[in-house]
């Protein structure tokens, strides 16, 4: 018997917007899975940092280029934390790839064509069966750009700082708060403006700004969008 049609849902937007908390809280309702594309270009990232591949500052990316075959990136299901955990070539680099070094790194492998697209391919690999729910930055347009439901998360650069803030000072990770809006308005900047693949709204994506909304509030809008898909039917050609 066939269950109810599973969809695929896009959460893009700005770094620090709630996109991975709406994500999750969306799969957790519907059962779905719920795929963090950042965190491949955080292990991307980690994966340069930890071989050499950059140089004051700057990438090696013809030495890159030539090891992107051996960067292999994959998610398991942690049974002790019940989250997901981030795999490079096997090695669990979930707590590495959320530190401010990885973040201060990521943009110099994120605009590299390469890099995206066999991250791409991976990702719309995980979504061929429906039933994903992925955030990013260009899932609504370029990864699945035929997702049933996209959202576009937004807010304001203090309030996302704030709250970036707060979860690294809840993980342990020594920062502060200037450093940390400063990476965010940076990455703002650096994904907005690349040329590959930018963060820009897609045309069909439903924007929410949820600088004074409650994690509930937002919650509630996306299930809304969700559930006028699935009532509406879903067609596939
Ligand atoms: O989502 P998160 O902030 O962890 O992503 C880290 C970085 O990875 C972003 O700043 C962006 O440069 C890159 N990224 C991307 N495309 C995606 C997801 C993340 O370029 N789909």
């Amino acid at each position: 018997m066939d269950g109810p049609p599973r969809i695929n849902i896009a959460v893009d937007g700005f770094s620090s917007c709630g996109k991975s908390t709406l994500a999750k809280q969306l799969a957790h309702q519907l059962g779905y899975t719920y795929i963090d594309s950042g965190a491949m270009y955080r292990a991307v990232a980690l994966f340069v940092i930890e071989n050499g591949l950059v140089h004051e500052g700057r990438l090696e990316r013809e030495a890159l280029l030539a090891r992107l075959d051996d960067i292999r990136i994959h998610f398991e299901h942690d049974p002790d934390s019940g989250r997901s955990i981030t795999l490079l070539n096997g090695r669990n680099v979930e707590r590495q790839i959320r530190g401010m070094e990885v973040s201060r790194y990521v943009t110099l492998v994120s605009p590299v064509p390469e890099v995206r697209a066999k991250l791409v391919k991976l990702q719309q690999h995980m979504g061929e069966g429906r039933g994903v729910v992925m955030d990013g930055r260009d899932i609504g347009t370029v990864v699945f750009p035929d997702a049933d439901v996209k959202l576009y998360m937004t807010a304001r650069p203090e309030v996302r700082a704030r709250r970036r803030f707060r979860e690294l000072k809840a993980r342990g990770v020594e920062v502060d708060y200037a450093s940390v809006l400063e990476n965010i308005e940076r990455r703002d900047e650096d994904d907005t403006k690349r040329a590959a693949d930018p963060l820009i709204k897609a045309p069909d994506a439903i924007e929410i700004d949820n600088s004074d909304l409650t994690e509930q509030e937002q919650f509630a809008l996306a299930m809304e969008a969700v559930e006028k898909v699935l009532a509406g039917g879903v067609k596939r050609t």
